[in-house]
């Protein structure tokens, strides 16, 4: 359960839906959700605690008593309350943000969330996390690049802060993509049909990526060319070798992954491409034929 020194969002993770829609299923409430952190933000609040005077005065209720019975329920899970008065918690923003936006789905929903890390392509530390329609996206805000955006279960915010949430995104994401080059679909073990495609949203930015298929459920997966390389044990060491390895920072945070920085398509019938991954005097190359790796060595 939650408790009183529980304000980020783990509250909100470890909040079974029924609860919160239950506690959320009278319009005084979301009105006192609305008001309170309207009244936080506003200037001269800051983070001090908004006054029960102030707050059930920015609320549209005539009764205070009426209006205190609600303000009390929504305490704990949504409003921590103190002797000088009240301050919204993580899931009463998201609940706020939500309204604002217009929309309320999912509760796991982040947007725009800056999280830690340093961009590949513009080298900032400016990432943002968003997760809507059960999709986990990670962005850089300083040179608008979407840098990933993988499926996630919403299950998998539970009980997790968001660093340990784009831990497992990272984790997931590498071996959905081992198991769909591998033949194997991630989702029900059929068999992925890999395949190169062009059919790509313009926003991501590449020309081409491979393509893994599930013939049975319709599962599919993405992943860019230098995704294909990281289990190689041959790109393993080159990377090793100079002092890196490929498994510690998140893949959105490499180049090799999240970029066709180092990819060169050399004939498209068929699909042949080269990824040139430069290490000091050497450097390594990598053909890829369709979405096989076919040979890797170091030049
Ligand atoms: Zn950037
Ligand atoms: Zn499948």
């Amino acid at each position: 359960m939650p408790t009183e020194e529980d304000d980020t969002n783990a509250d909100e993770n470890t909040l079974p839906p029924t609860e919160a829609f239950r506690l959320l299923s009278d319009g005084t409430r979301l009105q006192t959700l609305q008001g309170l952190v309207e009244l936080t933000d506003a200037k001269g609040y800051g983070s001090e605690p908004v006054s029960f005077s102030a707050l059930h005065e920015q609320v549209d209720t005539r009764d205070s008593a009426h209006f205190n019975y609600h303000l009390q329920e929504l305490r704990d899970q949504f409003v921590e309350g103190t002797e000088d008065g009240y301050r919204p918690r993580y899931p009463a923003r998201k609940v706020v943000r939500a309204i604002r936006a217009g929309t309320f789905t999912e509760r796991a929903a982040l947007t725009d969330e800056p999280i830690d890390g340093t961009c590949p392509q513009c080298g900032d530390a400016d990432l943002r996390a968003s997760y809507a329609d059960e999709r986990l996206a990670i962005s850089c805000a300083a040179c608008e690049t979407a840098l990933t955006a993988n499926d996630f279960p919403p299950g998998g915010f539970e009980e997790r802060s968001l660093a340990d949430v784009l831990h497992a995104f990272d984790r997931l994401v590498r071996h959905r993509v081992s198991f769909a080059a591998d033949g194997v679909c991630p989702e029900c073990t059929a068999t992925m049909d890999g395949h190169v495609t062009t059919d790509i949203p313009p926003e991501w930015g590449y020309e081409a990526l491979p393509a893994f298929d599930c013939t049975r459920c319709d599962f599919s997966v993405l992943p860019s060319f230098g995704m294909l390389l990281l289990d190689h044990p041959d790109v393993v060491s080159f990377h090793r070798n100079r002092g890196e390895d490929l498994r510690k920072p998140p893949f959105w945070e490499l180049s090799l992954c999240v970029s066709d920085r180092y990819t060169t398509i050399e004939s498209r019938e068929p699909w042949r491409v080269t990824v040139r991954v430069p290490g000091g005097n050497e450097e390594l190359v990598a053909t890829i034929e369709g979405a096989d790796v076919v040979a890797v060595r170091t030049e």
